[in-house]
Parts: structure tokens; sequence; C-alpha cells
């Protein structure tokens, strides 16, 4: 069955085709540019732009498979979480396609698609992982068996702001463009990371092994930089060591969850997953652990189509029944499994 995946949940129009683990076609729209002057992404900005990048993105998809609507079995739309009205845009078009076409549809969750993308590149996941998704919204460690069919166990969440969040905040305090997470690994690449002892926060032996908490790190940049104003800004250290911090934490606490909870895998995904510092840190230690590491591709780790298909792809393979097309949609749906409203 040829999946057609839809992917509109914050300024990503993402229109991505599986069939059976590979990935025939990924077209990817953004609308970022459009909200730079603002700082942050403007909802009725993003969800206008995806509406006039929707069918397009379709088209070129299709075109990079080489198929037609007729070819089309299956649609699968993130129906959460994210901007309430970039969401509905994208899942709209799906129900559309699905009743037109007259196909199943899946309103999937847009964490799924971070996690499941990875089976495009490395095959199936193994009957069990842990997984760290750690992106722009959510920063997450989770304990995952079969994405289509168990639900997800959540180990920890942050408490606060998500790490992706920590990197867009810290790069506007340092003067840098949006978005700042990229923008941060570029210039912490010309940067000391043990320059300046930010806190590696949640990690003391009282804290919740699994929790994260980054909105006190960002304070501690703010305040350093504020004690600094009299000489010219270090950029690139302040990066590097702020960057340093988010991978230690983020790693230090994902192996102690493989370690204690004796998973020989864990699945690094999300936006932040990209991140080269987190990569390196990631494959350092979890060779040193004997434990496999997944990551996919920088390009799949940040919002795309291709992971939303993904899910369908394992949707429509594990024989999961579809969703109504009056399925509702979730602007911050938990993560329970791969389908929004739960597995069945
Ligand atoms: P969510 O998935 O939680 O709904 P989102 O969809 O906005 O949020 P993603 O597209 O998965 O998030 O990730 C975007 C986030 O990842 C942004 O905060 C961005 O700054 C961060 N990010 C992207 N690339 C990098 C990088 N190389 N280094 C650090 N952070 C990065
Ligand atoms: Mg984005
Ligand atoms: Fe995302």
């Amino acid at each position: 069955t040829v999946v057609l995946g839809i992917e509109t949940s914050c300024d990503e129009t993402g229109v991505g085709i599986v069939a059976d683990g590979v990935l025939l076609g990924d077209a990817l729209a953004t609308s970022m540019d459009e909200h730079a002057r603002f700082g942050g992404v403007v909802p009725e900005i993003a969800a206008r732009a995806h509406l006039h990048a929707i069918t397009p993105m379709v088209e070129h998809a299709l075109g990079q498979a080489g198929i037609g609507f007729a070819d089309i079995g299956a649609v699968a739309a993130t129906a959460g979480p994210g901007l309430a009205t970039a969401v509905q845009v994208g899942l709209a078009a799906g129900k559309a396609y699905a009743l037109s076409l007259g196909i199943p549809l899946y309103g999937v969750h847009h964490l799924a698609g971070h996690a499941a993308v990875d089976t495009l590149e490395h095959g199936p996941l193994p009957a069990r992982c842990v997984a760290l998704i750690v992106s722009g919204g959510h920063t997450s460690l989770l304990l995952i068996g079969d994405l289509a069919r168990d639900p997800v166990v959540h180990l920890g969440d942050t408490v606060d702001d998500a790490a992706g969040e920590a990197f867009d905040k810290v790069a506007r305090l340092l003067g840098l463009p949006y978005p700042g997470g990229p923008v941060i690994d570029r210039v912490a690449r010309d940067g000391d990371p043990t320059a300046i002892a930010f806190p590696r926060p949640m990690t003391g032996p009282q804290d919740a092994p699994y929790r994260f908490s980054f909105s006190g790190l960002k304070t501690a940049v703010a305040r350093w930089v504020e004690h600094h104003r009299d000489q010219p800004l270090p950029v690139a250290d302040v990066a590097a060591s702020f960057q340093e911090a988010v991978a230690d934490t983020l790693t230090r606490k994902a192996l102690a969850a493989c370690r204690d909870h004796q998973a020989d895998t864990l699945l690094l995904v999300g936006g932040v997953a990209a991140n080269s510092r987190v990569r390196a840190l990631a494959e350092q230690r979890c060779s040193a652990a004997g434990i496999h590491l997944r990551v996919p591709s920088p390009r799949l780790c940040t919002d795309n189509g291709a992971m939303i298909a993904a899910v369908g792809d394992l949707l429509v393979r594990a024989d999961i029944s579809p969703d109504r097309l009056d399925l509702g949609s979730d602007p911050s749906a938990v993560l329970r499994g791969a389908l929004l409203h739960g597995t069945r």
C-alpha cells in the first residue's frame, strides 16, 4: 500500500510518500522566512502558508515518486499536537484526499512521526527501545514497543521549556537570527564548550532521573550575558558552552534510562537530534555503554512529511483500523501511541 503523509503542525508543509518502509517522495515547503521578523512562528501566517503550499507539495511528492493519485492506498495526516489552525489545514486536506479517493485516513500523533521516520533509514524498530524525543515543543524520554500497536510509556518529560525552545530563546538572547537551533549549532563550532560552566539542570541526586528542565539554563545564560555587559560578547563560547550543557544533560539521562530499563537501543529523534554536538556525544556515550544508537539524518529529524507517511505505513502494515472522517484535531495531545486518538 502506498501511503500519503501530510505534516502541517508548525511552519513546515511536509508531504511524504512511503510504501512498505521505503520513502518514495518527500516534498517540503516552509514559511520560516515569513515568521523571522516576529522572532517566532505566527500561527495564522503558518496556517495560510499551509493552505497555499499543500496542493503543490502533494503534486511535487507524487512527481518524485513517479505515481498518480490512483496509486495512493491510504492517507496519514498529523492531527496534533501543534498550532491549532496549522494542524487543521493539513488534517482537512488529508480528509479531502481520503474522501475523494475513497481510501482510509489515519490521524496520527506528530511525535510518533518523529520516532517512526527512523525506520525509513534504519529498518524496523527493535521490539523495545528507549526513545528521546527532543524538539521545539517537547523533550520526552519514552519506552517504545511496537509503535503501531503498543501504548508508549512516558519515563519523563520536561517540566518547563523544551530543549529546542531553549536553543531558540538563547539564540535570541545572543542576537542570533531565528530559528536559533541550527544557528547556535553553526556558531558553536568556533567556540570553546568548556569556556563557561553552565548548570546541568535536574541532574542532582535528588532530582527525577528522567525529567528535564531547560528554563533555568536559559536564565543562567541570560544572567551570564547580563553580568558581562561591559565587554564584547563571546558569542561562540557562550553558544558552545550552552550547547554542551544541553547535550550533556540529554545524553546523560537517556543513557541512564537505557541502563535502568535494560534497553539495548536508544532512538534519538526530533529537531534537536539534528544538533551536531548532541549527535556526537550520544554516539560517544552509547558506544562506551554498548548501546545501539539510532538517529535519523539531520534533515529527517526536523519536521517533514516522510515522518507522517512512515507512521501511516506502520499502521497499514499492522492492519490497524483507520479513523473516521469526522475525527478531530488536538493541539496539545499527549503521546500515547501512533494514532492521536489511541491504539485499537
Ligand atoms: P514539536 O515537534 O515538539 O511539535 P517542532 O515541530 O517545532 O516541535 P521540530 O521541527 O521537530 O519541532 O524541531 C524544531 C526545533 O529543533 C527548533 O526548536 C529548532 O531550533 C531545533 N533545531 C533544529 N535544528 C537544530 C540544531 N542543529 N541544533 C539545535 N537545535 C535544532
Ligand atoms: Mg519548523
Ligand atoms: Fe516536530
